[in-house]
């Protein structure tokens, strides 16, 4: 049994290094998790959308670095890869009966809808996950701020972002240090913690006083468990 839900609209974030798993790319037994847990929470009647990150496919930045090409191809590149992660999820989602829409932020008519604001939320009034691809639609940018615009746009009440780990380490995480519970915008951005959440993506949802939670998605039962507002991983507010 499922508990109750704490938020009524929720912007899940997922890393694409979450969904490679221990494939190269993209690990079946991770976007079957992951499908089940978003079903579940569906059938609930929480409002889900969600923003899928690229970097199992391909690192905008990593490219760059190493090839010294420029960062807007490279970045585009990027966006579309986040645009596969969106299309495998969908699949994943509608394999279980759950009702799905992917819009793109940039069009890509044969395969998914454009991106338009007030449809999102009436699919989402509907029942139906909707999943944003391709980011923001612009270089320079990470699916984590796409992810907080979009929570913005939507009106999302938190950003759930699932990773590989348990949530905000104050240091490296191979140095066994412990998780930190709850840490302020400001106090998370002083420290520069962007490895776990981008700073600028985190300068949007104070703006728009959104919360933050920092998870590990790995761990099945963990998309519920931040729903219904359990201490997990790391909550990062006021
Ligand atoms: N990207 C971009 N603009 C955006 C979002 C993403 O250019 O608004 C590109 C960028 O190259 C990035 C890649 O898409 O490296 C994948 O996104 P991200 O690194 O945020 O994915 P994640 O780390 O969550 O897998």
């Amino acid at each position: 049994s499922l508990p109750i839900p704490r938020w009524r609209r929720v912007l899940l974030k997922i890393s694409g290094s979450t969904l490679a798993g221990n494939a190269q790319n993209v690990d079946p037994k991770v976007t079957m998790l992951i499908a089940r847990e978003i079903a579940a929470i569906n059938r609930l009647g929480v409002e889900i959308a969600i923003i899928v990150g690229g970097r199992n496919f391909f690192c905008g930045s990593s490219w760059v670095g190493s090839t010294g090409l420029d960062r807007a191809s490279a970045d585009q590149i990027g966006m579309m890869a986040t645009i596969m992660n969106s299309i495998i999820l969908q699949a994943s989602m509608e394999n279980l009966g759950v009702q799905t829409r992917v819009q793109t932020a940039f069009k890509m008519a044969e395969v998914a809808e454009p991106y338009i604001r007030r449809r999102a939320i009436r699919h989402l009034e509907k029942g139906r996950v909707v999943i944003f691809g391709g980011g923001t639609g612009n270089p320079f940018f990470s699916t984590d701020t796409a992810a907080a615009l979009r929570a913005s746009e939507i009106n999302a009440e938190v950003v759930l972002k699932g990773t590989n780990v348990d949530g905000v380490y104050d240091c490296d995480p191979r140095k066994n240090n412990a998780i930190i519970d709850h840490i302020s915008y400001r106090d998370f951005a002083a420290k520069g913690l962007s490895t776990a959440m981008d700073i600028t993506a985190i300068t949007l949802c104070e703006d728009n006083c959104i919360p933050v939670v920092v998870f590990n998605l790995h761990e099945p039962g963990n998309i519920s468990r931040a729903l219904s507002g359990d201490q997990i991983g790391t909550l990062i507010d006021q």
